[in-house]
């Protein structure tokens, strides 16, 4: 049986950062689906928030998130966030992050939507990807043993404690027990539950759908970030450095819409504010072949796209065919970031002990209703660096948590007969799939837990994913010892997102409000009176169970939310 003082699941920037910071002082793993260079943060384009710049300040950083959180991010948590934002750029510089800087050889920083400051520290439009491969470095240099393409299956709990992990070594088509102290949670968000995703395929919540039905719980999942401007059609991200660089929106008539909507920040006003501008413009007759709108960068010139937007330009001619140095390029929003993950404190401590989570599948909750753009990025590396420190603590302090032959029997034996199974790849009854539950199930989504959201379109979708469910449960699993088994792992995954679909669209029914993401047209103002909370929800006898649970203030009492 493999032991490991720590098992980091995730390769991504939060998993790598834990990894580093808890190798320091323990024997440390990392367990990833994918190969840890390819995880979703490497397509991060924009950049990472800190208040470095010498009009910029911290408080000015709190301020901006707790705004652009619409009051529901815990302030103590936010302040944790900004402060060490600045340092944790400065130890990522001395690692070898080749930022791109100012003629002063300064790191350079560029607005985002929401701040006040150009306060984004990146490299072009490959911030995410050069810093991602920077920490893999590091994590090697300091011979982290990694387990490319496992799968976490299963979390082994005994006596409430996590003892362990079932993983599926995918390339052998094998299970396998991992013994631990501490499991650090680090597999990103759940993006693929939706139709119109920014998100790569790896983006299937695993990480929180496993910690939820081991009794971690699970917070603000109703509150979902669509990007403004993905390509039309794709959804391939075009980053808001796009705008940030002076880029427009327009609409049919050409007009720069974003006036109607926010007068003062115009395109950089935060992602939420843009998102419903823009499918306002189209319902109503505005858009652009009364489908899209468009983001013109041509008066930015071809010099600057080429140094500032390469990527960008790239992603554009490739797969909308439209060179944005001189033609407007056609956009619109789709689902990009999940707000809500499992419940951690400013150490990633979960609810479950030997449990911590970092990043995007946690929830701390520094983003509160809506994510400002760069904070995210900030956040993988802020609090995964926490997270390896309180691993190691653990590591440390803690005895190896007893992992007796009757969890594990009781483990293997659900596991086996998953594998034993022997189905035709996911197949049902009259040929239905995981594949066609999964795209009703996206779609429905999309159509009807969106940008706009209401209480009767709620309710049918409740209704529909149950449908949904009990379709999957009569599915016979696609069984199979064998490598590379894919139809074993979208079967699982499907399995993944129905939980968590179920919880965003009841959390989304339940919250008669309209707080940054989450707009219901039938109560379109902000509640403070009765939401004022955050959303807890814990795995009950008969499915999900939500409770309300306080918001930390410190500084800043709500006030109303003007751009
Ligand atoms: C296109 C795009 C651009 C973005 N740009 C920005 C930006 O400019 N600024 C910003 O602040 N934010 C940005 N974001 C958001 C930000 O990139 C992500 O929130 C962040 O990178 C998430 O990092 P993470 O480490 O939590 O997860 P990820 O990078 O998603 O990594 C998740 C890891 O978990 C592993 N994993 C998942 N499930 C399992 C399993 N069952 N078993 C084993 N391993 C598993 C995967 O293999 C992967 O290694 C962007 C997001 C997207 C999609």
């Amino acid at each position: 049986m493999l032991m490991h003082e720590v098992l980091v699941v995730g390769g991504g920037l939060a998993g790598l950062m834990a990894a580093l910071k808890a190798a320091e002082k323990a024997d440390v793993a990392v367990l990833s689906k994918v190969y840890p260079t390819r995880s979703h943060s490497g397509a991060a384009q924009g950049g990472f928030n800190a208040a470095l710049g010498e009009d910029d300040s911290i408080e000015a950083h709190i301020f901006d998130t707790v705004k652009g959180g619409d009051y529901l991010g815990d302030q103590d948590a936010i302040e944790v966030l900004c402060s060490e934002g600045p340092e944790v750029i400065m130890e990522l510089e001395r690692m070898g992050v080749p930022w791109t800087r100012t003629p002063e050889g300064k790191v350079a920083q560029r607005s985002l939507g929401g701040a006040g400051f150009p306060r984004a520290c990146f490299a072009a439009d490959f911030s995410g990807h050069v810093v991602l491969h920077t920490l893999y470095e590091q994590v090697l240099r300091r011979r982290v043993k990694i387990y490319p393409e496992w799968y976490l299956i299963d979390l082994l709990v005994e006596g409430g404690q996590v003892a362990g992990v079932l993983a599926y070594d995918f390339p052998r088509g094998r299970l396998e027990v991992i013994r631990t102290k501490v499991v650090v949670l680090a597999t990103g968000g759940c993006g693929r539950a939706f139709a119109k995703t920014t998100n790569a395929h790896a983006n299937t919540g695993d990480g929180m759908a496993i910690a939820y039905r081991a009794g971690a719980i699970l917070s603000d999942m109703e509150f979902v970030q669509f990007h403004p401007t993905t390509l039309y059609g794709t959804n391939i991200l075009i980053s808001e450095a796009a705008r940030g660089e002076g880029g427009y929106l327009r609409n049919a008539y050409g007009e720069r819409f974003m006036a109607h909507y926010a007068p003062q920040k115009m395109e950089l006003a935060p992602r939420d504010v843009v998102s419903r501008a823009i499918f306002k413009e189209i319902k109503e007759g505005r858009g652009v072949a009364g489908r899209y709108v468009h983001l013109d960068l041509t008066h930015l010139g071809e010099a600057k796209i080429a140094e500032r937007l390469p990527q960008v330009r790239d992603l554009a001619m490739r797969y909308a065919g439209v060179d944005p140095a001189r033609e407007p390029v056609p956009i619109e929003p789709a689902q990009h970031y999940s707000m809500g993950g499992v419940r951690t404190d400013v150490w990633g401590m979960t609810n479950l002990p030997g449990l911590l989570a970092a990043g995007e599948v946690a929830n701390v909750s520094v983003h509160g209703a809506n994510r400002l753009g760069g904070n995210s990025l900030l956040e993988t590396v802020v609090f995964g660096r926490r997270a390896g420190w309180k691993a190691a603590e653990l590591a440390r302090q803690e005895p190896w948590p007893s992992l007796t032959s009757s969890t594990l029997k009781r483990a293997l034996a659900t596991w086996d007969a998953l594998l034993d199974a022997g189905g035709e790849e996911g197949q049902g009854r009259n040929g239905d799939s995981a594949f066609a539950i999964r795209r009703e199930m996206t779609t429905l989504m999309t159509e009807q837990v969106g940008v706009f959201r209401t209480g009767s379109e709620l309710e049918d979708a409740v209704r529909k994913l149950a449908q949904l469910r009990d379709r999957y449960q009569r599915l016979k699993p696609p069984g199979g010892s064998r490598p590379f088994n894919y139809a074993l792992m979208d079967y699982l995954e499907v399995g993944y997102l129905l939980d968590l679909c179920e919880i965003i669209a009841k959390g989304a029914l339940r919250r008669t409000e309209s707080r940054g993401a989450h707009y219901r047209l039938d109560y379109p103002r902000r509640d403070d009176q009765n939401w004022l909370c955050h959303t807890f929800v814990r795995r009950g006898e008969k499915g999900p169970e939500f409770s309300n649970g306080p918001v930390k203030i410190t500084r800043y009492a709500p006030q109303e939310r003007g751009y």
